[in-house]
């Protein structure tokens, strides 16, 4: 396909967004520059290939397809159906899975999908058995009460917040907090690592029905083997939440026992994190949950996005292709190198390195906070997110952490040599900056000292990093 190709769509698009609202047509442009000129280091996020960002904007939107391939409550649907099927078999082969289901909107929404999923299986469909009933609205009013509260009394394990969890892992502000007793695992203090006895004591104290695995901030392989046998040994669903690493496990540096997908009931995934497609979610499962996941819409989701599963579809083949893989190896190899030029220059990290996608800085060794830390490299250039680290003294809000990852500056084409001049910008940023005091001089958590010229000077050798490796090199705009 010709670079022309991609210039031409999105200045023509642009130009039809123009005529209806300048503003916006203004506001898309401007964050490409954006996005073209920063430094960015936010482990979640990544750049979609134009062929995915093209295959979202269109007319598959206008659709209603409820339901799912073949089953539809809405007429019509045999285009909706070509491409969510073709996004469901592309993640069956990616992942080696039994059974995927591609309508989720986001990460959040997988995982209620999954929740809902298991308690179903788990829960509801015994006491429609016993009840000797087909489906709820033969309960009796009685028996209906009964089974609410029980769905409501089930039990989660899930990684701690501070260890690298998600909220959506059974804590109070998301609604998994609110519907399950929660219960969390961290990791060994001295390591940082997980230690995999001490969730099996917790596993075998607390029995949950459902067993979490993943993250979206520990720097480390998880040997699912292990959690499974954990789940298996106290009759707990196994389910892990790959959203941040799935790019890692379809490029196939996470195999084996580090691969959840032969290992969990169920998984569920971010489809625009380290995957590299459209922002969505995904759940994948065994075939005995297959039909309560594919309930999802509208048990929990609103209708599908077709254009969203169009442009699935597309990024999934992508990431069918062999240099994929290629690709899923270069962001290891670049976080390692980002970790060891860290660790090299003195800088103190969570478990002293990384075997993922991710580092996590702990900024408690330049005397600053996460917050402090984040705002000081962001007047840099340098766009990263403050996160909390195991037993944070800083709490949520502050943190003691910087949390950065490398699926997009991978993507961008940036290699291990450019990592360790990355590494070199944002050690000499963090040793530059002071922590700033409050009016009455007591110490302040969110306020610091940075030389604003070392700013400028820090922002200007990032682009000139980055000058290298054009973002979309295809597209211009002008
Ligand atoms: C990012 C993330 C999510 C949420 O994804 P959204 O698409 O933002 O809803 C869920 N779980 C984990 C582990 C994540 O990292």
């Amino acid at each position: 396909m010709s670079r022309n190709a991609e210039s031409t769509a999105f200045r023509s698009a642009l130009e039809v967004i123009r005529a209806v609202e300048p503003r916006v047509a203004d506001a898309i442009g401007a964050e490409l520059t954006d996005q073209r000129e920063s430094l960015k280091l936010i482990a979640s996020e990544n750049y979609a290939s134009p062929a995915t960002l093209l295959a979202m904007g269109n007319w598959f939107s206008d659709k209603y397809a409820e339901g799912t391939v073949g089953r539809r409550f809405y007429a019509g649907c045999q285009n909706v159906d070509t491409v969510e099927a073709l996004a469901a078999e592309h993640a069956r082969e990616l992942f080696g899975a039994a059974h995927a289901y591609v309508q989720p909107h986001s990460g959040i929404d997988a995982n209620l999908v999954a929740f809902w999923a298991v308690l179903a299986d788990r829960v509801e469909s015994p006491a429609l058995k016993k009840a000797q009933v087909r489906q709820v609205n033969d309960l009796t009013e009685a028996d209906w009460f009964a089974l609410r509260r029980e769905l409501g009394n089930q039990r989660m394990l899930g990684m701690s917040l501070d260890a690298g969890g998600h909220l959506t892992h059974g804590f109070r502000p998301n609604i998994s907090g609110k519907m399950f007793d929660q219960r969390s695992y961290g990791t060994d203090p001295a390591t940082g690592l997980i230690d995999y006895d001490r969730v099996a004591e917790a596993a075998r104290e607390f029995k949950p029905l459902i067993l979490v695995g993943g993250y979206s901030a520990y720097p480390r392989k998880v040997n699912f083997r292990i959690l499974r046998e954990i789940a298996d040994s106290v009759g707990a669903t196994f389910m892990v939440d790959m959203a941040h690493f799935a790019g890692l496990v379809a490029g196939k540096v996470f195999t084996g026992d580090f691969d959840p997908v032969p290992h969990a009931h169920i998984v569920t995934t971010t489809t625009h994190k380290s995957l590299r497609g459209p922002r969505g979610g995904m759940v994948l499962c065994q075939p005995e949950l297959a039909d309560q996941v594919d309930r999802g819409c509208p048990m929990v989701l609103g209708g599908p996005l077709p254009h969203v599963m169009a442009a699935k579809a597309v990024a999934l083949a992508e990431a069918r292709r062999p240099d994929f893989a290629d690709y899923a190896q270069r962001i290891v190899d670049n976080a390692q190198a980002l970790a060891e030029g860290l660790l090299r220059r003195g800088a103190k990290l969570v478990t002293g390195g990384t075997d993922n996608h991710l580092v996590l800085i702990d900024v408690s060794g330049y005397g600053l906070t996460g917050r402090q830390a984040e705002q000081a490299l962001l007047d840099s250039g340098i766009v990263t997110n403050r996160n909390s680290v195991p037993q944070d003294p800083n709490g949520a809000w502050y943190t003691s952490g910087i949390r950065i990852g490398t699926p997009a500056l991978t993507t961008r084409g940036l290699g291990t040599a450019e990592m360790d001049q990355t590494a070199e910008l944002i050690h000499t940023v963090l040793t530059q900056t002071t922590a700033g005091a409050n009016a009455d001089g007591t110490a302040s958590k969110a306020k610091y000292n940075l030389d604003p010229d070392l700013a400028d000077k820090v922002a200007r050798q990032a682009t000139d990093l980055l000058a290298p490796h054009p973002l979309y090199p295809a597209i211009d705009l002008a």
